[in-house]
Formats: structure tokens, C-alpha cells, sequence
């Protein structure tokens, strides 16, 4: 069998080190080409030398020297800095790149490698919520297949098979409520990352779990599944169901529903997006029906969990108004995540940023890349303003 070789951009992420779990689950069908990560040089390292691949990417410049010394020796080439990520996409040879960045820096490679034609398996959302319109006409351009690894949008493209005569009358994005659900705003004024980091059933990176707890990870969700399948908005619809067990649904004209179910286990729509159109055999945990007597589905609270409203709002709004969004987002995440803004105002600050960027109907890449910086920018000094207001 020929191997397939894997560009796998953020390799030390929660998705990086559990799509090497399933490449190491399947020795003879994948060959790692290429391995990249911002700053975290040790596990680089450590990964470069049991997968001894072409190159690694090392993005923060600093940490250069170190996985360069680190890999004397050894044939595999050390590069640095960002740039570097839509050099090593276009790699001959590549049979996939794996896009596990996380935020909008995973726009510009993962661009690059549709360009040059090469098959992408998406994690990273942003991507998508950021250049939705740009991305997809570029697929369609290049003829490259864009495979979902997002759980809920791996869910719909498994129900999808088969199905490509019917079209779908409606999406059903299953949420876990995140470790919040239920809460009033009383209680969430005051609650802290640690608590936030605290998810109940998913071991993620630490930006989409504070999105989970938000809601906004089923708003950049809501919008993912808009470009992915050419939905409108009022086609998405999200269902708050703890037990993520069914990890979404598809609803067809003739009113049937196809679920997919299964462990809340990633590494699963991982080894999809890299094996499909097969199924592989693995022998990660089965799915165990005595752990779920009852599986309960519930609407959203947008009212308390203002982000997944804010998320539609840019849907409809269309243009670079959900780059606005998601680009407050990971500010304000980032803020939270040091202890520098509270959970409410992190939706009061994205809505504000979302009025004062000037909106585009038709963005260029230019056009994103300007607005994402302005709106860091403008939530940044939102966030110092809101905390001088606090103290
Ligand atoms: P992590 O934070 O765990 O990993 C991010 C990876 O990207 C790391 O390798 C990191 O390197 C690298 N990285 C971070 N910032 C940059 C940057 N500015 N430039 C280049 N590389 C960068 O994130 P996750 O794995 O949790 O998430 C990745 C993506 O997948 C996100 O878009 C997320 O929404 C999506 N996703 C994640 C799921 C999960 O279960 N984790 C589920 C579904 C979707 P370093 O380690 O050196 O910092
Ligand atoms: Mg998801």
C-alpha cells in the first residue's frame, strides 16, 4: 500500500497529538511529510524523531535554535516563522494537510495548500468562520476536497453519504452546554477560567474549551456548517445535549432524520477526514449503551449564552462581519484566560466590536487580514477600558 503523506499544521495541539494517535494506529497507510508548532519545541522535538519527517515548522523564531540543535543529524529540515507554514503546504507529494491550528492564523496555510491543490481535513474551524465565502469558492476553483473534522460537521458529512441527490432541509447542531448549562447570569458574572476550563466530556485545547463554555464554539460552529454544506442560517438550528452521544443531524424534505452516534472521542472524525471515503478497523474505546440510559435534548439558552445569538447575527450580516466576531473572540478569550476580563463581558465586548468595524459585503484575503487585525485592536482596548472600570 502507498503511504499517504500528511502535512499536519499545530502537531502539538489537542488535534495534532490525537491525529498522530490515529497515524499511529495505521503504521502502513501514513507517512508524517511534514510537522509544525508555535512554541511548544520540546514535543516538536519529540514528535520530529519518532515520525522523522521531510521538514518541521517551528512558527515562534525564537525556538529555532533549539529544535534546529535538537535535530542535527537527522535529515529533517528545520524551518521558523509563520511564512513558513504556506511554504511547507505546497511540499510535492503531499496527500493531505491537516489544519489543527488554532484561531485565524490557520487562514493563510491552509489557503496556501488549497491553491496548490492539495486535500485538506479541516479542524480548524476559523478557517471557515473567518474566509467562509473566499475558502469555498478556492475549493471549488481547485477541486480539492475539504473534509470536516469537527465533530458535529463530520456527523452531517457521515449522514450525507449517499445522500447527494436529497437535499437537506435542515442541520441539528448537537451542544454539550459546556460546563455552565443551566447557570443564570448572576452565577456566570463571577465564575473564573478554571471553572470554564472544566469541560464535561471533551479534553480540548484551551481556547475552544472556554468557547464551549460560551457558546461560542457552537456559533463559529453554526457558521463552519453554513460554508461546509451551503446552508442559510435559518437551515442550522443547535439542540443542547449533554450526553454528547449524537454528534449531529440531518433532517431531509420527506421529514426523516439521520443521527450519527458514537464515543466522545476525536480521534474518530480524525481518522474519517484521513481514511475517507472508507472506514478503517481501530481499536479505540466502543461505544458502551449502558453509560447512556437516556439521551435528553434541549434548547439553547441565548438569552444567558449571548455569544451563539452574536454568531447568527454575523451569519446574517454576512461579509467580514463573523471575521469581526471571531477575531473579538480571541481576544477576549485570551483576556479571560488571564484573568483579565469577566465571562459576561467577553459577549458585550465582541457585540461592540461588531458595531464599530466598518463592514464589507465582498472581502478580499486583504480585506479579512485588515479586519481581523482592526478588531483585535479595537476589542483589545476594550478589554483595558473594561478593566480599568473594574478596578
Ligand atoms: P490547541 O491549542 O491544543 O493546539 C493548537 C496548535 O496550533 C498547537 O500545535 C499550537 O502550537 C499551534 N498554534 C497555536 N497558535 C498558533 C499560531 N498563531 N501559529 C501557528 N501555530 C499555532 O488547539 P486544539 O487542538 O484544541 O484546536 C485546534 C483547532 O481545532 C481549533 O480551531 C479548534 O476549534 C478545533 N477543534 C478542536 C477540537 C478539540 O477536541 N481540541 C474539537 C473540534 C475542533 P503550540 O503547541 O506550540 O502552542
Ligand atoms: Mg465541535
Amino acid at each position: 500500500m502507498i503511504k499517504r503523506k500528511i502535512v499536519l499544521l499545530g502537531a502539538t495541539g489537542s488535534i495534532g497529538t490525537q491525529a498522530l494517535e490515529v497515524v499511529r494506529a495505521h503504521p502502513n497507510r501514513f507517512e508524517m511529510q511534514v510537522l509544525t508548532a508555535a512554541t511548544n519545541a520540546e514535543l516538536l522535538i519529540q514528535q520530529a524523531l519518532e515520525f522523522r519527517p521531510q521538514a518541521v515548522v517551528i512558527t515562534d523564531e525564537g525556538k529555532y535554535a533549539e529544535v534546529k540543535a535538537a535535530l542535527t543529524g537527522t535529515s529533517i529540515e528545520v524551518l521558523a516563522g509563520s511564512a513558513a507554514l504556506e511554504e511547507v503546504v505546497q511540499y510535492d507529494g503531499v496527500g493531505l494537510v491537516i489544519s489543527a491550528l488554532v484561531g485565524s492564523a490557520g487562514l493563510r496555510p491552509t489557503i496556501a495548500a488549497i491553491k496548490a491543490g492539495k486535500d485538506i481535513a479541516l479542524a480548524n474551524k476559523e478557517t471557515l468562520v473567518v474566509g467562509g465565502q473566499l475558502v469555498m469558492e478556492l475549493v471549488s476553483k481547485h477541486g480539492v476536497n475539504l473534509l470536516p473534522v469537527d465533530s458535529e460537521h463530520s456527523a452531517i458529512f457521515q449522514c450525507l453519504v449517499g445522500e447527494s441527490n436529497n437535499p437537506i432541509e435542515r442541520v441539528y447542531l448537537t451542544a454539550s452546554g459546556g460546563p455552565f448549562r443551566g447557570k443564570d447570569r448572576a452565577y456566570l458574572a463571577s465564575v473564573s477560567h478554571e471553572q470554564a476550563l472544566c469541560h464535561p466530556n471533551w479534553v480540548m485545547g484551551a481556547k475552544i474549551t472556554i468557547d464551549s463554555a460560551t457558546l461560542m464554539n457552537k456559533g463559529l460552529e453554526v457558521i463552519e456548517a453554513k460554508w461546509l454544506f451551503g446552508l442559510e442560517a435559518r437551515q442550522i438550528d443547535v439542540v443542547v445535549h449533554p450526553q454528547s452521544a449524537v454528534h449531529s443531524l440531518v433532517q431531509f424534505e420527506d421529514g426523516s432524520i439521520k443521527a450519527q452516534l458514537g464515543p466522545a472521542d476525536m480521534r474518530l472524525p480524525i481518522q474519517y477526514a484521513l481514511t475517507y471515503p472508507n472506514r478503517v478497523g481501530n481499536n479505540f474505546k466502543r461505544f458502551n449503551f449502558a453509560d447512556f440510559p437516556s439521551l435528553t435534548f434541549e434548547q439553547p439558552d441565548t438569552d444567558t449564552f449571548r455569544n451563539l445569538a452574536l454568531a447568527y447575527r454575523a451569519l446574517e450580516l454576512g461579509g467580514n462581519v463573523p471575521c469581526i466576531l471571531n477575531a473579538a473572540n480571541e481576544e477576549v478569550v485570551a483576556a479571560f484566560l488571564k484573568g483579565g476580563v469577566g465571562f459576561l463581558q467577553m459577549s458585550d465586548i465582541i457585540e461592540e466590536t461588531m458595531a464599530t468595524v466598518g463592514h464589507i459585503a465582498k472581502p478580499s484575503l486583504d480585506d479579512y487580514l485588515r479586519t481581523d487585525r482592526e478588531s483585535r485592536a479595537i476589542a483589545k482596548a476594550l478589554v483595558i477600558k473594561n478593566k480599568t472600570y473594574i478596578i
